[in-house]
């Protein structure tokens, strides 16, 4: 393990745009459940799961009735938000903070709708399945504070769902649900990101969502072309792998099994991450 953690540092150092890809595992240390870990809510669950798969089209349905739905009660996804709010970022997070301020990592790329990487300090980082701190308009797209809507009152008052203040039309959580389209802003940074690294750090997640599971998949086809010495003592141009990719995870993936990745630190984020970091400070 320590052999991979001097290696990850040495790749990060030699490269000049990195980004971090970030899973549901990255948060479990903080005391959030992952869906698909051994001790995960859709591992557990499986009804859940199929159950999720219905939340969006209820919204587009009858928003009025998913919001009193969603207020009324319990559900797995408004469980894992309540987990959410009380939760604090654990030294995974704390360690791709400092990735970023040391100027090594400039983009996080995350699955996860807790915020804590921003808690914990990272400046740049893209909710690819939203944000459960805010709504979004399906339409314009606009996000909103979920502070700056007093939900009960609106329930209490009749006058649900939410509406956006410039369409005027119902709004949802950002939270992304199957079946719902990525919002095409994080979409298209997304792409410019990946495009644009020469390394990325996946972390906690076992790649099997998508469209975010395409990722590391676009990032691995890019070719760049490389000057290599052949026999006879001529240069050839020939190509090689634009980007090199980091896994780190409680255990291989289907990125580790297709050769996606070029290794797999297997262990804790939170233990892993903060050594990695430490190794390049050294
Ligand atoms: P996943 O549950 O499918 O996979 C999590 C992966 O992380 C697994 O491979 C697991 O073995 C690994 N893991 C668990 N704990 C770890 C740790 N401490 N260190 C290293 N690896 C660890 O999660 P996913 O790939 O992110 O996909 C699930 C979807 O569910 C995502 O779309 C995400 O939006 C959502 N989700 C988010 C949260 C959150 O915001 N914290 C929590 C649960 C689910």
């Amino acid at each position: 393990m320590q052999k991979l953690i001097e290696r990850a540092a040495r790749d990060l150092i030699g490269s000049q745009y990195v980004i971090a890809l970030t899973g549901a595992g990255i948060s479990t240390e903080s005391g959030i459940p992952d869906f698909r870990g051994a001790n995960g809510i859709w591992t557990r669950n499986p009804e859940a799961e199929r159950e999720a798969y219905h939340t969006y089209q209820r919204f587009k349905a009858d928003a009025r009735g998913y919001w009193e739905e969603k207020l009324r009660g319990s559900s797995v996804i408004g469980d894992l938000v309540k987990g959410v709010e009380k939760a604090k970022p654990n030294p995974g997070h704390y360690a791709l903070a400092k990735l970023e301020k040391m100027g090594i990592l400039k983009c996080v790329i995350t699955q996860n709708i807790d915020n804590l990487h921003q808690k914990a300090g990272s400046k740049h980082v893209l909710d690819y399945h939203g944000n459960a701190f805010k709504l979004r308009c399906p339409k314009c797209g606009n996000r909103f504070d979920l502070k700056e809507y007093d939900l009960e009152k609106l329930k209490d008052e009749g006058k649900l769902p939410p509406l956006c203040p410039i369409c005027k039309i119902a709004i949802k959580e950002d939270i992304v649900h199957f079946g719902e389209p990525i919002p095409q802003d994080i979409l298209k940074r997304s792409w410019e990101e990946v495009l644009k690294c020469d390394l990325m750090l996946i972390c906690g997640t076992s790649a099997v969502v998508y469209p975010f599971a395409e990722l590391p998949r676009i990032a691995r086809q890019r070719k760049i072309e490389k000057e290599g010495k052949i026999e006879s003592g001529l240069y050839l141009a020939r190509q090689a792998p634009a980007v090199t990719i980091i896994e780190v995870n409680a255990g291989p993936t289907p990125l580790t099994h297709e050769g996606i990745s070029d290794y797999l630190i297997q262990g804790k984020t939170g233990d892993i991450l903060p050594k990695i970091a430490g190794e390049i400070e050294k």
